[in-house]
């Protein structure tokens, strides 16, 4: 496929995606006007009625992820980009018509009226199609890759990033891959001297402001440096690398939003500096993806608080001296979300997969040294992956939290859910690059076995669909990356709330998939404990599951907005 042939099919992909995404409007519409109470272009979405449109929800959450990365691709694919990196934008652009026309059909179901595919347009996709997916297309996509020397999913990055992606996935490479597999294997904790190395590489205050000790700009967010960390760290390990980034984000921007000056002032330098390292308690046996029913009873006592109940997946719980706790602090439960509070919990730092702190003094009261007597214990859960940091089980027993430890004092109480979902979007954001790394990790081992296992007499990589799946994991790999840099730009501009949601749907899934296949790839070696595309696949598993699980994410945060805008813009129009 000559240049092109090449730049002409992107401008045709690109008249498909328009079609597209005027009947996803559409559908986005006519699904909003279903989810009001009253009439319908006034009132807000009902969630009674959105309960009962699930399916077509969630399906049309997926396809705004997968029109997003299919136009972003589209654009970033300049005159001056590599063939490669063009082929599999093309690659992807049309995998993902496919899929969205699967999808927007699937909602359809579910509709009174829609405009399907005019015939011309439908044979138009088919003819692209042939061109770009067809067994001998993928083919030749999975050749050029196999002799290419480029990066594979390569975004345009400042010096600055350049630098620092490079300085990280050396000490990725030189000393977290050596040991990664042990943790995993073992299921050990990050060991001391590799927190230490990121403690002096600035890993803990990416998002905390240089006036604070961090190492983001005190006038704007930093999201690209944290992605290019995040991405390369998770390159070698997702659970003893890049995730130890996520808890830091969480509760820094949680200080930032709603921390008192003395809070910030004491706390940011600290967690910037990686000294306590800290952890998020905020799901509860009962409560995960409904955070806004969380139980942990907080009780007034003089000079603080008494925390009691369970809180569970406290991921590193053990080692960090800091937990960040959402705790109900409001006795009237009627109060939903707006009962909640974040108070910060001070204990020692713990190795193991067990442990029992006990505050001095006697039980729910305070002693002379301000302590309660109080106790926490926490029990590591056993799981097939996520390796390096232990998710623990925690309990609260009378265990004293002072005042100063509320996040925003008296004026953060019941305030502590608003707190958490600021760093909900850096999180999303985080997790599509944490998604990016493993990828790659996997992808480029994909690459590697292929090319050195022989199968009837030659290589793997020299099989046709051998190459075409290839092709596909590469198309697949590089849109996730340019989508979640490009979010990154818009988040650090101030906007980019509702693509955050998205990129992390489609990180998140594209790399089970892709973790999977290359597992397959690798035969029964895939399948054996010692090769690490075996580490990919379950830590891979884990990503559609926390900081959003996947439907409650589709549903009720990017299908809920969706409706919201629809909504706000028909009224607008009208
Ligand atoms: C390895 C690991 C580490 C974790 N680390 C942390 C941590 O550090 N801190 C922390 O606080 N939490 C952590 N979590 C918890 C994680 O955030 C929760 O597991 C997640 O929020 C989902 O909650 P849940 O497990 O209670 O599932 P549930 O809320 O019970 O959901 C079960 C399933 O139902 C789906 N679902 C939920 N609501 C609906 C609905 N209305 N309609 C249809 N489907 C629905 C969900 O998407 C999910 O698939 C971790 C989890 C894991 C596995």
């Amino acid at each position: 496929m000559t240049r092109a042939d090449l730049t002409n099919l992107v401008a045709r992909l690109e008249g498909q995606l328009v079609a597209l995404r005027a009947r996803f409007e559409a559908q986005t519409r006519s699904l909003a006007r279903s989810c009001t109470t009253g009439s319908p272009d006034s009132g807000g979405i009902d969630a009674d009625r959105l309960d009962r449109t699930q399916l077509p929800s969630y399906e049309l959450a997926f396809a705004g992820a997968e029109l997003l990365a299919a136009e972003t691709v589209l654009r970033e694919s300049s005159p001056a980009s590599p063939d490669l990196a063009v082929r599999l934008a093309v690659t992807y652009a049309a995998t993902a018509c496919q899929s969205i026309t699967a999808r927007l059909d699937q909602v359809a179901l579910d509709l009174d009226a829609d405009t399907p595919m005019e015939p011309a347009r439908r044979a138009e996709l088919q003819a692209i199609y042939k061109l770009v997916l067809s067994g001998a297309a993928l083919d030749d996509t999975g050749r050029l890759l196999n002799e290419s020397r480029d990066e594979i999913g390569a975004v345009a990055l400042s010096e600055d990033l350049v630098i620092a992606q490079g300085q990280f996935r050396r000490l990725a490479t030189e000393v977290l891959a050596p040991v990664a597999s042990r943790i995993h294997r073992e299921d050990l904790l990050v060991p001391e001297p590799i927190l230490q190395q990121f403690r002096e590489m600035g890993v803990f205050g990416l998002s905390i402001p240089e006036r604070y000790g961090g190492s983001a700009p005190d006038d704007r967010d930093d999201n690209l440096m944290m992605i290019a960390v995040t991405e390369a760290l998770s390159e070698a390990s997702l659970a003893a690398g890049g995730s130890l980034i996520t808890r830091p984000e969480i509760l820094s921007r949680a200080l930032l939003s709603g921390g008192t000056a003395a809070q910030k002032e004491h706390w940011l330098p600290r967690i910037a500096a990686g000294e306590p390292l800290c952890a998020i308690a905020i799901t509860e046996p009962d409560f995960g993806s409904d955070a806004a029913g969380l139980q942990l009873k907080g009780t007034r006592t003089e000079g603080g608080w008494l925390l009691n109940g369970a809180k569970t997946w406290c991921t590193f719980a053990g080692r960090a001296g800091l937990l960040m706790v959402v705790t109900r602090t409001a006795a009237d439960r009627s109060l939903g979300h707006r009962g909640l509070s974040v108070l910060l919990v001070e204990k020692p730092a713990f190795d193991g997969h067990a442990f029992e702190f006990r505050q001095s003094g006697d039980s729910g009261q305070r002693g002379d040294s301000g302590q309660s007597g109080g106790r926490l214990t926490g029990r590591a859960i056993a799981t097939i992956g996520y390796r390096g940091m232990h998710s623990f089980d925690l309990t609260f027993e009378n265990f004293f939290v002072p005042d100063a430890n509320v996040i925003g004092g008296a004026a953060g109480l019941g305030r502590g859910f608003y707190f958490t979902m600021t760093g909900m979007v850096g999180g999303r954001l985080q997790t599509a690059a944490r998604a990016c790394g493993v990828m790659r990790a996997a992808l480029l081992t994909a690459l590697r076995y292929a090319a050195d296992r022989k199968v009837f007499n030659a290589p793997l990589g020299d099989y046709s669909l051998t190459r075409a799946k290839l092709a596909q994991m590469a198309a697949r790999f590089a849109a996730c990356r340019q989508l979640t840099y490009a979010v990154g730009h818009q988040v650090d501009a101030g906007g980019g709330r509702m693509e955050a949601s998205l990129i992390k749907l489609f990180a998140c899934r594209s790399a089970e998939w892709l973790t999977r296949e290359a597992l397959q790839i690798h035969g029964g070696m895939g399948y054996a404990e010692e090769t690490a595309v075996s580490r990919y696949f379950v830590d891979a598993r884990v990503l559609s599951i926390f900081e959003g699980a996947e439907e409650t994410l589709a549903i009720k945060v990017v299908a809920r907005s969706l409706f919201e805008q629809a909504l706000k813009s028909a009224a607008a129009a009208a």
